[in-house]
This record gives C-alpha cells, sequence and structure tokens, in this order.
C-alpha cells in the first residue's frame, strides 16, 4: 500500500511531506462525496477559490443588485 501524495493546489507540484500539507478546501462532486484541495503550508494563503464558483456567487449577486 502506498500514502496518498497530496498535489499543490497553487503550484501543481507533489506535496511528498504529509507534515507540509495543509487542508485548504472541500470540492463537492457531482456524484460521490467530492474531494480534498491541498496545498503546501507556504502557499496555503495563496490559493484562491473556485473562479467558477466565484463567477457564479458574483452573477447571483448582480441579479439581486439590479432586481427592482
Ligand atoms: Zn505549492
Amino acid at each position: 500500500m502506498t500514502a496518498e501524495v497530496h498535489v499543490c493546489r497553487y503550484c501543481d507540484s507533489p506535496i511528498p511531506d504529509p507534515d507540509d500539507a495543509v487542508l485548504v478546501s472541500h470540492e463537492g462532486g457531482n456524484s460521490g462525496p467530492g474531494w480534498n484541495i491541498w496545498a503546501h503550508r507556504a502557499h496555503a494563503d495563496l490559493v484562491e477559490p473556485d473562479p467558477a464558483a466565484v463567477r457564479i456567487l458574483a452573477r447571483v449577486l448582480l441579479v439581486r443588485a439590479t432586481r427592482p
């Protein structure tokens, strides 16, 4: 059995040291439990939110703001 190696969301590099991996978020899957998003400890603060989710949220807020 091999240990799971996480991949950094920020730099797309593997994170071989488990102590250096930081769980930054969780993405839900359309079917199934979804998956965890990891980053290097040094990159955890640099990971931006999912752009698709941000775009959808921005549209919702725009419609709400412009509705009479
Ligand atoms: Zn990284």
